[in-house]
Formats: C-alpha cells, sequence, structure tokens
C-alpha cells in the first residue's frame, strides 16, 4: 500500500491550539480528510510531541499562554529533528505586521482566524507531502474531480446554504448564504446560528438539533420554516430556513438551506395596497374608504369628536370626454386626484375616488367650519388647475362641484344616510349652478333636514 494516495491519506497532523474546542474542530475535520491526527495544548507539548511523532506538518496557534505558537516555531525550527516539518499559523491576529512576523518565524502559511475549515483543509492539502501526486491514483483523481464540480455547484448556486453543528455553530456558508446576510466569505463560521434568529425560534431548533443527536436514526428534516433573519446590516430579511440531518463519520451536521423571500414580501404587501388603491390616480378606491369611514365612525360615536364627509363630482364631465378624448379625461381625473390627496395629509384625512368623476373624502375630528374651509379650498384648487373644458355651460375651465357634511354621529345615527347626505348636498351644488359648494352640518335640528335633502 504505498500508493500516491495512500501516502497522502497517511500523512500525519500536529495539531497546537490551547482551546479545546478548537483542538476538537480541527481534529475532526482533519481526520475526516484522512489525515492522523496528534494534538497539543501548549508550546511546550507541540515541541515534545514533534520530536516523538515527525508529524508532517504543524497546525499552530499563535496565541497561547505560556510558550506562543511564535516562540514554539522558533524552537522547531532550532532543532534539527523538527526545522523541516512545515509550521502553518492559525491566528486571530492578522494584521499585515502579525503575519510577516510569522513568516519570518519560519512558517509555510498563515490562515487568520475564525478559521474556515474548508480554507484550512484547502490550505493543509497544499503543504503535504504527497498531496499533488494523489491525483496520479485514477479513483482518488476522480473523486477530486466530483468534490471540485460539487463544490463549483455549492458557490455558484443561487440558494444560500450553510453547514451548522449540532450545538447550532455554524462551520461553512455558501457566497449565497453570505450575500443574502451581507457577509463576507468565511466570516460566519464559528458564529452560532442562533445570532441570526429571533430567541424563540433559535431556542426550537438548538431544541431540534438536540432531539437529531438523541435519536440520529429517526431525525428527519426539520422542514421548510418562513423565519426573520437578522441582516449584518440590522434590517430583518424574511427566509425561508429548511434545516436537514447528516451523518459524518457519526457526528450530526445540518445542512441548512437558506432562501430569500423579502421580494415575495414586498410583492405581497405591494398588492394587499394595490387592493386598496384605484388603478388610475393611485388614490384610496371605494371599498378602502367604505371602511375607513366605518372605523373613523365608530372612533367618532365613542370620542363624540366632530366627523366631516365631503362628496366631490367634476362638473360635465361626459363633455370633457366627448370634445378632448378619453386620455385627456384619464389625466385629468388624475390632476383632480392629485389636489385632493394634497388636502387630506394628516392620518384620519383620507381622499378616495369614488367611482367614476366622483370622489369622496374624510376628515376626522373636523367640524363644520373647518371642513367648508377644506371644501372651499379644494373647489378653488381644482379651478385654479386651468384645464380646459371648452364645451362646459358653466365655465372655461374644468370644475367640480362639492357636497360637505359634518356630523357628531350618535349610536342611533347611520352612516349610510350621512354618506347620502353628503351626496345629495353635492347634487345640491350642482343644481345652484355648479362650481361650488353646499354644506349640511347636521345638528339636532338639521338632522332631519338632511335626511329629508332629495336629488332633482
Ligand atoms: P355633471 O356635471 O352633472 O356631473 O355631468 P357629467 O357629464 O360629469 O356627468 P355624467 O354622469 O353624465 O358623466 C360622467 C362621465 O364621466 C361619463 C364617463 O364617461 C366619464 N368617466 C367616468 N369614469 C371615467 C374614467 O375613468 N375616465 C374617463 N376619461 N372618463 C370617465
Ligand atoms: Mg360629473
Ligand atoms: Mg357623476
Amino acid at each position: 500500500m504505498n500508493s500516491a494516495a495512500t501516502a497522502w491519506r497517511e500523512s500525519a497532523i500536529l495539531i497546537v491550539d490551547d482551546a479545546p474546542a478548537h483542538l476538537d474542530t480541527l481534529r475532526t475535520t482533519m481526520a475526516r480528510q484522512g489525515y492522523r491526527t496528534f494534538v497539543a495544548n501548549s508550546g511546550e507539548r507541540a515541541l515534545g510531541l514533534a520530536k516523538q511523532v515527525h508529524p508532517d506538518l504543524i497546525l499552530l496557534d499563535v496565541m497561547m499562554p505560556g510558550m506562543d505558537g511564535l516562540e514554539t516555531c522558533r524552537q522547531l525550527k532550532l532543532h534539527p529533528d523538527t526545522e523541516h516539518i512545515p509550521v502553518i499559523f492559525m491566528s486571530a491576529r492578522n494584521e499585515a505586521h502579525d503575519v510577516v512576523a510569522g513568516f519570518e518565524r519560519g512558517a509555510v502559511d498563515y490562515i487568520g482566524k475564525p478559521l474556515r475549515m474548508a480554507e484550512v483543509c484547502a490550505r493543509v492539502r497544499a503543504r503535504l507531502p504527497g498531496a499533488a501526486p494523489r491525483t496520479a491514483q485514477p479513483q482518488a483523481s476522480e473523486q477530486w474531480e466530483q468534490s471540485r464540480r460539487l463544490r463549483t455547484m455549492i458557490d455558484t448556486m443561487a440558494e444560500g446554504l450553510m453547514i451548522v453543528q449540532g450545538n447550532g455553530q455554524i462551520d461553512y456558508t455558501n457566497p449565497a448564504c453570505d450575500s443574502y446576510l451581507g457577509y463576507g466569505a468565511g466570516e460566519l463560521a464559528g458564529h452560532s446560528i442562533t445570532e441570526l434568529l429571533h430567541a424563540p425560534v433559535a431556542a426550537d431548533y438548538l431544541q431540534y438539533f438536540s432531539s437529531c443527536a438523541a435519536d440520529p436514526a429517526r431525525s428527519d428534516s426539520h422542514g421548510t420554516r418562513e423565519v426573520a433573519i437578522h441582516h449584518r446590516d440590522g434590517v430583518e430579511r424574511e427566509m425561508d430556513l429548511t434545516l436537514t440531518p447528516m451523518q459524518v463519520d457519526g457526528q450530526a451536521l445540518f445542512i441548512g438551506q437558506l432562501h430569500d423571500i423579502s421580494h415575495r414580501k414586498q410583492q405581497q404587501v405591494a398588492l394587499e395596497r394595490a387592493a386598496l388603491a384605484d388603478p388610475l390616480t393611485r388614490i384610496a378606491n371605494r371599498r378602502h374608504f367604505d371602511n375607513v369611514v366605518e372605523l373613523e365612525w365608530q372612533r367618532a360615536v365613542r370620542s363624540g369628536q366632530p366627523l366631516s364627509l365631503i362628496m366631490l363630482d367634476v362638473d360635465h364631465f361626459k363633455l370633457y370626454n366627448d370634445e378632448l378624448g378619453h386620455a385627456a379625461g384619464d389625466s385629468a381625473l388624475r390632476a383632480v386626484a392629485a389636489v385632493l390627496a394634497a388636502h387630506a395629509p394628516r392620518a384620519t384625512d383620507l381622499a378616495a375616488r369614488y367611482g367614476g368623476e366622483e370622489f369622496a373624502l374624510l376628515f376626522g375630528e373636523t367640524d363644520a367650519n373647518a371642513a367648508c374651509t377644506m371644501a372651499e379650498s379644494i373647489r378653488s384648487a381644482i379651478e385654479a388647475l386651468q384645464l380646459p373644458h371648452p364645451r362646459s355651460p358653466s365655465s372655461a375651465w374644468l370644475t367640480a362641484s362639492v357636497g360637505v357634511i359634518t356630523i357628531i354621529p350618535s349610536q342611533l345615527d347611520l352612516l349610510a344616510d350621512s354618506v347620502q347626505a353628503a351626496d345629495r348636498a353635492m347634487y345640491a351644488a350642482k343644481d345652484a349652478g355648479r362650481n361650488r359648494i353646499v354644506a349640511v352640518h347636521a345638528g339636532p335640528d338639521s338632522w332631519e333636514a338632511v335626511k329629508l335633502m332629495s336629488r332633482h
């Protein structure tokens, strides 16, 4: 068994790190790659072991209590038995001068922490004697080619992919996952998946991980779940997350697939908005107006505050269309709608297209005086648009007739009656010559009169 592939598989690595968790992760990863592994948790132990086992490579942590990595390396290089063993430093200190210092001590490579396991494997592979020739063995070459293809696929797929350990620690993220979450390559490795999720969701996943670990044979996919994930920019993104367990060398790992659905969500919101908006004028449609008026009406019944409704109808609009064409009619309606929207800026105001060339406005907590002032301002603003209306018998410009009603509603009053009264007031304005307002104040005395107002 002295083929190139075997030589590669039997390479021995000495892993030196004072953090037991790092040792553990590195050892598992390297063992999974087919290397023999030795571990040491201090520089002193590393020197002893190196002389004893003559490893083919040493992965050496820089920051360690006692003898640090730089000193350990210096001593390795002083001894004829160990001076030729390639050393790769691993450190969170990866400023240029740290890296330079590492190379000056004789290291062959320097890997920044947090470690990205795929990167560690690649760098180790590049250094180990026997690693290159293993492609000479047909089976190994095929395997290598296959894993290269798989890697390319994972790197280019649009779906985010992460590999998570049973304790929630992220081992690996593909580029799509990094860009979904706003991180650079490898930055998420070493973090916990729980940092990305809301606490209850995170707790649920940890529970799932531990139940999979307790009974690996019966563990199956957690299914797809819509979750809010913390992006690095602080804004949450809606994503579909699918977690599936897998067993690798007896260790439970989880594949997380992330699918960004924030676009779908935005579309949904836009659609919901569209269902409330009139497509031509982009202001509220009648359905929305009816819903809001109902709510404001109930609120006014409770608060005893006055509520005003305005109905507005464009004058001689049929003639306008006939003379200038339907497209001009459409753009005139848009211009009128814009005037109305500009007059309804408060949260308790609403301007809507009620149908055809008829519009409705709601002003919560607005008394009769304020409502009349508003109605007159709207009327004059429409006239001031100076949209020529050559065939209008009443004005040179496009104008509108406006009906106003103000009421302090009680339990006994009906909203429909008020809307109808505003509509009748508007027709009274038409009858009185158009381009004017007629207001009704439905106090205790005049309410009967409002109800009796009839359209001619
Ligand atoms: P009045 O002053 O009595 O209100 O007369 P009018 O001509 O405005 O009233 P009428 O109800 O007879 O005509 C309304 C016109 O409004 C007829 C219809 O073609 C036009 N209209 C309704 N909806 C639209 C629309 O979305 N676009 C255009 N261009 N015209 C519309
Ligand atoms: Mg009209
Ligand atoms: Mg009309």
